[in-house]
């Protein structure tokens, strides 16, 4: 849980992400987004793509990079390169945020016993690549999973479980480099991991404007 108050002198409200559909948005260098769990317990995906779409973020690299496997307030995510990407600059969603699980796709659901179409995380992420003229990758990256609960055992098994983001609670990310950063709020509602009633919700989306120059080279 933060012990940090929010620094957003020039906030905007860019985008409401709906339950369950996904969005992406070029970011600068030193840009902040303010991804905040309006409703609680929605998990969201999360990657970064350099502006060249060549390198993304990598849930291994950052694993190895930090030393441990649920990333913090503070911590720095870098790309599939070692290059930083991201930093979580707040937090107070009281959550562990998973980097293990794999983004929800269309076999995910079948596995599921679900029939015919099914929204996913896999899907939200090629459909918001597309605008920016983005290759489609043979193989979606691993997300961040922001709010996500994946606990693990003293015997290494993993559980799914409901996340516990409060309704109102922010994760803060600033972007290190220019990046496209894509988002999908999980359409998952047959595992209860969108809250215990497997409801997907929406996630508004903030941004804080940065400064393209600085005061002294205004006054030149
Ligand atoms: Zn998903």
């Amino acid at each position: 849980m933060s012990t940090q108050p929010i620094h957003s002198p020039a906030l905007r409200h860019e985008f409401t992400l709906q339950g369950g559909t996904g969005f992406a948005m070029k970011t600068l260098a030193g840009q902040r987004v303010h991804i905040v769990n309006t409703m609680g317990h929605q998990v969201v995906d999360t990657w970064a793509l350099t502006t060249d779409g060549n390198q993304c973020l990598s849930m291994s690299h950052t694993r190895m990079a930090l030393g441990r496997i649920n990333p913090r307030e503070n911590d720095e995510l870098v790309d599939d390169l070692r290059q930083p990407m991201l930093r979580i600059v707040y937090d107070d969603s009281n959550s562990t945020h998973d980097t293990l699980i794999p983004p929800c796709d269309p076999q995910r659901y079948r596995l599921l016993g679900h029939e015919g179409h099914h929204a996913s995380c896999v899907d939200n992420f090629l459909m918001a690549i597309t605008p920016y003229g983005y290759p489609r990758p043979r193989h979606v990256p691993d997300a961040l999973n922001l709010f996500m609960e994946v606990p693990i055992d003293a015997g290494g098994e993993l559980s799914l479980k409901p996340s516990v983001a409060p309704a109102g609670s922010r994760v803060v990310v600033e972007a290190l480099r220019d990046l496209l950063l894509v988002l999908s709020a999980c359409p998952q509602d047959l595992v209860a991991i969108n809250g215990a009633d497997k409801h997907p919700r929406l996630i508004d989306i903030f941004v804080e404007d940065v400064k393209i120059s600085s005061e002294a080279e205004v006054l030149k």
